[in-house]
């Protein structure tokens, strides 16, 4: 028989990928256009033309050695320029090439920097709702995963309860801003309140909790919000990013870490991590992808064109009586099932050929997920469907 503890994941895993085949199921029936999938983060722009300009390049220059390996951390000039661009965006100098390793994705980064950090037992809080892969993540280095839960009727983590969760076997925090599923900011102060917590159980431990950034979302901002820089806030600290959906390359699978040049031990750290890419099987980011994301890294996305669609889903859901708070990132919202049986909930919003994911799966029941990286077309049309099933429940 095959692994047990892969056995029994499966069992829990993923109530996207089932509501993604509820979708096939009902798209045979029904044809696309009339069947409203709210289920999947795969961004529907194209990348920039400055990263299809860049690899056509690459392609008709046909530079020998462009496909072969290179240094585990990747290209050092791709590096540089990533290093740059984060001292640049964020109004320090310190960072340099050597502080950044090119990953498979924000999944393969997560990954390097768990196995690095982790020893079998030790703890990671992971703040609820929270992108169900970690719990996988965690699983994969022999981790523990330890859930906070938000406030009342707020994403905000409950800093109490985060406290009471640190024990001396806590060795690091997720942290994941703009979030996945509520698109909610963390703002400067409540990361602040959080490594406050972090120092203070540190101290009382005499251990080293370290700091994860998981970033992915950090160009889908609105309203002017500004994201905080870890780095300026917490010394133990990476930020693990991708550009997946700032340049629309999720299937490229190209990211990075990036580790605060004031972490102790840098050096055995920054080893370790290259160490891990490695070893894990990555081995190194994808050649090409690499280069095609170097020159793009100041592109933007179409911002713009989400946050028409998050008003019309916030304005409609809410004058239809859904409780929810308002994202100020990312492409989902993550509103309040109006009954407390989210996945009854969810399969009854089948009955309009309307996809969610429920709040169940990111850790937080009693919510659903709508992701609304789908045309404009698409939610306007499903807008009656919406209305429909509000009145179901008598909202
Ligand atoms: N972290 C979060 C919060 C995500 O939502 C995702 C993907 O949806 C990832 C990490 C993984 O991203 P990548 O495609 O860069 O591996």
């Amino acid at each position: 028989m095959i692994s047990e503890s892969v056995v029994n994941s499966l069992k829990k895993a993923s109530w996207i990928r089932a509501m993604f085949e509820e979708g096939e199921k009902l798209r045979k029936i029904h044809g696309a256009d009339n069947v409203y999938d709210f289920t999947l983060g795969n961004p529907d722009h194209e990348p920039p033309s400055s990263v299809k300009e860049t690899l056509k390049k690459i392609v008709t220059e046909d530079k020998p050695g462009i496909h072969r390996y290179m240094n585990n951390a990747g290209y050092e000039d791709v590096r540089q320029k990533v290093a740059d661009y984060l001292n640049r965006t964020s109004g320090l100098s310190s960072i340099s090439s050597q502080h950044i390793i090119m990953t498979c994705g924000a999944a393969g980064a997560l990954n390097v920097v768990l196995k690095t950090l982790l020893n079998p037992g030790e703890e990671v809080i992971i703040l609820a709702p929270y992108f169900a892969e970690y719990i996988f993540y965690v699983g994969n280095h022999g981790g523990k995963v330890v859930i906070v839960p938000p406030e009342k009727d707020s994403f905000k983590p409950d800093l109490k309860i985060l406290e009471n969760s640190i024990t001396e076997k806590t060795k690091a925090i997720i942290i994941n801003s703009p979030n996945n599923p509520s698109g909610y900011i963390y703002s400067e102060e409540t990361l602040k309140e959080i490594f406050e917590v972090l120092e203070k159980k540190e101290k009382e431990y005499n251990s080293s909790i370290y700091a994860i950034s998981d970033e992915p979302y950090y160009k889908l901002v609105y309203d002017n919000v500004k994201l905080p820089f870890l780095f300026r806030l917490y010394k133990k600290s990476f930020i693990v990013n991708s550009f997946s959906k700032s340049l629309a390359l999720a299937g490229e699978r190209i990211g990075y870490i990036a580790v605060n040049p004031e972490i102790p031990e840098l050096e055995l750290i920054l080893e370790s991590l290259i160490f891990c890419n490695r070893t894990l099987g990555y081995v190194n980011a994808p050649a090409l992808f690499q280069k095609a994301i170097a020159d793009s890294l100041d592109a933007d996305i179409d911002v713009e064109s989400y946050k028409q669609r998050r008003d019309l889903i916030y304005d409609t859901l809410t004058r239809l009586g859904f409780s929810c708070i308002k994202p100020q990132g990312t492409f989902y919202i993550f509103p309040k099932s109006p009954i407390e049986d989210d996945i009854q909930f969810i399969k009854h919003a089948v009955k309009y050929n309307i996809l969610l994911v429920p709040g169940t799966g990111f850790g937080l029941p009693g919510h659903f997920r709508l992701s609304y990286c789908v045309s404009m077309d698409i939610i306007k049309k499903s807008l009656p469907a919406f209305e429909a099933l509000a009145k179901d429940f008598n909202l």
